[in-house]
Order: structure tokens, then sequence, then C-alpha cells
């Protein structure tokens, strides 16, 4: 399929936004120790962008927008809204086959949604829960 301009200025914004929020979250790892984590393993299902290895923990980071978060910031975009439902529904739907094969084999899953790291508190606390 062939992108307007406009809308691959979308997914690029959406994109690098996305990139600054995994960098925060592995800033918070580092910071409650966790240093022995591997990024976007393409060998497991859906490429986690966070895998612990030795704990079969995997965090998974989410832009709100692309992985059709309930929160506001996952709205579409007021044009071209068959196109964007469609994609959005189809990554909803795969994220949430990704995180049941993983679970099949055992690794315990979190997501972390783009919206959350504006609480850095908060978030902290949920990602030193699920790595202690
Ligand atoms: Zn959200």
């Amino acid at each position: 399929m062939k992108c307007s301009p406009q809308r691959s200025h979308i997914m690029r914004s959406v994109k690098s936004k996305n990139t600054g929020v995994e960098i925060l979250v592995r800033g918070i790892i580092r910071s409650l120790g966790f240093r022995h984590y591997r990024l976007n393993v393409k060998t497991l299902t859906g490429k986690p962008d966070i895998v612990f290895r030795k704990a079969k923990k995997i965090i998974f980071v989410h832009g709100c927008f692309w992985h059709g978060h309930d929160c506001g910031k996952g709205n579409l975009p007021k044009s071209n809204i068959p196109f964007w439902d469609e994609k959005i529904s189809r990554n909803k739907a795969r994220d949430l086959k990704v995180i049941e094969k993983l679970e099949s084999e055992e690794w315990q899953c979190l997501t972390i949604w783009q919206c959350e790291t504006k609480e850095t508190d908060a978030l902290t606390n949920r990602l030193s829960e699920f790595l202690k």
C-alpha cells in the first residue's frame, strides 16, 4: 500500500514518541538495579521490547496510538479513518495473540503504555513489583 506524505508524517511522529518512552522505561529499570536484559529479541514471538531471560519476564512498551489504548491518546486521526481503524485493530489482535503465546511458554508479560510514563512514581512501582 502506498503511503501519502501526510500519513507517513503521522507514522514518523508517533514512532519517535514511542522510542522516547522505551528509553524512559529502560532508565527506570536500570535505576532499579536490573541490568541484564535484552532488547527487541527476534527469536521470541512478537519480538518483545525488553526481555529478562533468566527470570522469564518480558516487558512490552506500547505506544497508545499504534496499539489502540483506550485512554484518549489512542484516538484515531480525523482522516483516513477506515485505514487506521483496520490497522490499529490488527495491531491489537496481534498483541493479544503474542501475549497468549508467550504466556503459554511460561513467560510473564507486562505491558507498559505510553500514557503511563507520565506518572513516573507509579510506573517505577509497577516495574519494581513485576521484576522483583
Ligand atoms: Zn494510553
